[in-house]
């Protein structure tokens, strides 16, 4: 039987790619194994967010250039592919398959090619058309499904990479989503996560032109689905009627993730965010004046050209104002074909570093102080697998906080897949320690 290693890098866009790509493999035969050297088809699903996640693919592919030949193939899928093209074939001679992934609906053909004795292949195009589904997609996760329902972006974000790798932006039926969310559901998943570059761009191409906030009442009608979450959001496309689904509907996780980039509104202007800070400041408005709590959390760049200490302490105090959940924060990284390359006051690494620590220790006491105010609630916990090492339960809350807790059997209570009621004994500023205390109320 003929076999495959893949590794991952970057988003979770990537992830359920890496999942579909998997099973369109094993619907052409292949067996998925844990290392690349027991595979004849090794798979890197690259992400060229910034240089860092590139490198480290070209790295891997130095590791294994011996390998090449003698049947065993290697290929470069995702991002760096689209980004890199035919110049991955220079950098890395060994490497036979190169396919962005707006072209993986062209993928078992491919293979196809390769197998058939071809040396070098390619999926570059960037399709406009149709978005990359399979029905042979193999899920990681036996509780959580991901489901695509828009893929690419519009935008211009002065920074990203991801209009140039993605393609625009294409929409997928709402009947089809329904339909796989409706099989999921028959398969036993519970949690739901719809996923896209920019989620709140849905447009319905089918005559319904249902958009995002419908769509989410939608799934989360489906039977047997308990928890529907959404990733990403843009601050411009992000309305108030999303924020009324969620507070109309206990089946949509409370927790929304809005990327600010920056606090200062000098600064969105040069990304080309297309939003102030005092127009991101209305969203979390809304988002803050919802009857059910919800959790916000968001994304931050420092050090983008131009970004001054003032500009830099505005975003420090967008911190103290919205006091965010959790936060995903980066070093702005130069990356080829973007505006940002043009622009002037490249800040230098080591203030980059120094501002991002500075950051970081503001948003741990945040996170800490936040997650505090939690302990001795009781929270509804979707849990996901035992850690032996600590004898604790692993899970997430619908506001997406990692929650470890005991249960009075451990292991042997089988607990997995299960929604249960947790205590908040213990807050940490990146997860909570509780203790079990029963099935979780149905919803
Ligand atoms: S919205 Fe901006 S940051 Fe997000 S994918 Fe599109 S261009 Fe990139």
């Amino acid at each position: 039987m003929k076999t495959f290693y893949i590794e991952t890098f970057g988003c979770q866009m990537n992830f359920h790619d890496s999942e579909k790509v998997a099973g369109t493999l094993a619907a052409l035969g292949y067996r998925e194994v844990s290392r690349p050297e027991q595979a004849d088809l090794v798979l890197y699903n690259t992400c060229s967010i910034r240089d860092k996640a590139e490198q480290k693919v070209f790295s891997r592919l130095r590791e294994h250039r011996r390998e090449g030949g003698n049947g065993k193939r290697f290929g470069v899928l995702g991002c760096v592919a689209q980004q890199e093209g035919e110049r991955v074939f220079e950098r890395a001679p060994h490497v036979s398959l190169v396919c962005g992934s707006a072209s993986y609906g062209r993928l078992a053909e491919l293979v196809a090619r390769l197998e058939a004795g071809e040396r070098r292949v390619t999926g570059l195009e960037l399709d406009a058309e149709s978005t990359f589904e399979t029905p042979y997609t193999r899920r990681e996760n036996p509780y959580r499904a991901y489901i695509t329902i828009i893929e690419g972006c519009d935008k211009s974000c002065a920074y990203c990479v991801v209009p140039f790798t993605r393609g625009p932006e294409r929409s997928r039926m709402s009947g089809a989503i329904l339909e796989e969310a409706r099989r999921l559901a028959g398969e036993g998943y519970t949690e739901i996560q719809l996923l896209g570059q920019n989620v709140t761009r849905y447009r319905d191409p089918s005559p319904a032109g249902w958009d995002f906030a419908t769509l989410l009442g939608r799934v989360a009608e489906i039977e047997g689905i308990r928890r529907v979450r959404f990733m990403t959001s843009h601050p411009r496309d992000f309305v108030a009627e999303i924020v009324r689904a969620i507070d109309a509907n206990e089946r949509l996780c409370n927790h929304v993730h809005l990327p600010v980039q920056s606090g200062s509104t000098r600064v969105l202007r040069r990304m080309q965010r297309l939003y102030d800070r005092e127009e991101y400041l209305e969203r979390i408005a809304w988002i803050k004046a919802a009857r059910r709590r919800i959790a916000i959390t968001t994304d931050i760049i420092v050090g983008f050209p131009g970004e001054t200490e003032q500009d830099f302490e505005e975003t420090l105090r967008l911190l103290d104002e919205v006091e965010y959940d959790a936060l995903f924060s980066f070093k702005y990284s130069p990356r080829p074909n973007t505006a940002a390359l043009a622009l002037d006051g490249q800040v230098p690494e080591e203030e980059k570093s120094r501002r991002l620590v500075i950051l970081q220790e503001k948003q741990r006491s945040i996170q800490l102080r936040r997650n505090a105010r939690l302990v001795g609630e009781r929270q509804e916990v979707l849990v996901e697998r035992y850690n032996p090492a600590t004898g604790q339960w692993v899970g997430h809350s619908a506001e997406n906080r990692t929650v470890n807790f005991t249960s009075p059997g451990g292991a042997a209570d089988a607990l997995g897949g299960r929604y249960v009621a947790v205590r908040i004994t213990r807050a940490g500023p990146n997860s909570l320690v509780g203790e079990w205390r029963g099935e979780a109320e149905g919803r």
